[in-house]
């Protein structure tokens, strides 16, 4: 029963008196100088959280001292532990990495060149225990160059609000802290750690922007330039996408499709009406041109629609994917009914459970 219980605690989100585990994850590349100074801040962090916390470093295929002082920190405390790539895959994936990797109830992922600063976890985790699904940091007195750095990310974050509808100053902030339901829904490739507050908003939680503290870089350098800009933005359409049509493609190509067919059809009938009334030759009128052109751009659209209705279908219908997420199932536990099948059947309620299982069946197939 006590088996049971601490396993429905670990399922359950918006208990806001559970203290439940914690995990910090952190991904590293190339931050040899940082280790030692990094490890003494998580450790005491973790000796004041009062619950049980493990550290998880995702090492991102670094090159220089940084895995041979990450083996001396695993070797110290057992709270610690080093996932390392073969090669750098890039902070997203790494991000991936930690999070599929952790084990808390809540997991708070921090950069680990000591620009974030530790100290802000007990009052994020405390946000969590308030309900919050996700608590997001804003650094709000950024500790990066001006021209390179705050100016760009500051239009990009009010470019990536105003499209998004996601109130946010900082999007680039990695200190965060979520729980791992919302965790375990995230899908990371490309740019995407920097949307999880949108990802997630998207998928039903609720997010808290949170003033954190920020620090200049003290060893080691930026692994970015302004190129990333770039990235993010060709990411920020992929998430926009997501966001108003992921489920029905149809609606945004199929909506293009009919309203450039529509111009093919009004070109086609001026062409026709020309003819008929003006004497204007068919072949030599350019509306012809375009009456064909929309016409074929029109079939191109609506079919990219029917494609993206198709790839949606399987998406969902592949593994466990639900188009819904369900916060908590009342009445019932999460886990599999721990009662014998007499005892139900003598109860008449087989049927009753049959036809109204506490999660979908096929999600386990
Ligand atoms: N990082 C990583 N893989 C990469 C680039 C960066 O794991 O390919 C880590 C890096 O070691 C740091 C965090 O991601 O802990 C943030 O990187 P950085 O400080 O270079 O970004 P900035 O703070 O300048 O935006
Ligand atoms: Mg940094």
């Amino acid at each position: 029963m006590e088996q049971l219980s601490s396993n429905v605690n670990s399922h359950r989100i918006s208990e806001p008196t559970t203290l439940g585990s914690v995990s910090l994850v952190v991904p590293v590349y190339n931050e040899e100088d940082n280790i030692e100074p990094l490890f003494l801040q998580l450790r005491a962090v973790l000796d004041d959280l009062k619950r049980p916390a493990e550290v998880v470093i995702v090492d991102d295929g670094s090159t220089d001292q940084t895995l041979p002082r990450l083996r001396k920190v695993v070797a110290t405390d057992n709270r610690f532990c080093v996932v390392q790539f073969r090669k750098n895959y890039g902070q997203t994936a790494a991000m991936q990495a930690g999070l599929e990797y952790a084990n808390g109830d809540v997991i708070v992922t921090l950069d680990g060149d000591l620009q974030n600063d530790p100290s802000d976890i007990p009052m994020m985790l405390s946000k969590i225990d308030e309900g919050y699904d996700l608590v997001h940091g804003w650094r709000k007195n950024r500790q990066d160059t001006l021209v390179t750095r705050k100016i760009p990310s500051k239009i990009a974050n009010k470019i990536i609000s105003y499209v998004t509808r996601f109130p946010i100053h900082d999007l680039g902030c990695t200190l965060k802290a979520m729980r791992r339901e919302i965790a375990d829904e995230l899908e990371l490739y490309g740019e995407m750690h920097r949307f999880i507050p949108i990802l997630a908003h998207w998928r039903g939680a609720k997010c808290v922007e949170v003033e954190t503290k920020h620090h200049a870089r003290k060893f080691g350098t930026t692994k970015y330039g302004l190129a990333r800009t770039i990235r993010v933005v060709l990411d920020l359409i992929t998430v926009k996408y997501m966001l108003d049509y992921y489920t029905s493609p149809m609606k945004l190509f199929g909506r293009v499709g009919l309203g450039i067919m529509a111009a093919g059809m009004a070109s086609m009938a001026g062409v026709i009406a020309m003819k008929v009334f003006g004497g204007v030759d068919m072949t030599g009128n350019p509306l012809l041109l375009l009456g064909v052109m929309f016409t074929l751009m029109s079939l191109q659209a609506l079919s990219v629609g029917l494609l993206g209705e198709a790839t949606t279908r399987l998406y969902y219908t592949r593994d466990s994917r639900r188009p819904f997420t369900v916060r908590e199932v009342l009445g019932r536990e999460p886990t599999t009914i721990p009662i014998a099948r007499e005892t139900l059947q003598a109860n008449h309620l087989s049927n009753r459970l049959a036809n109204h299982p506490a999660h979908p069946r096929s999600r386990a197939s």
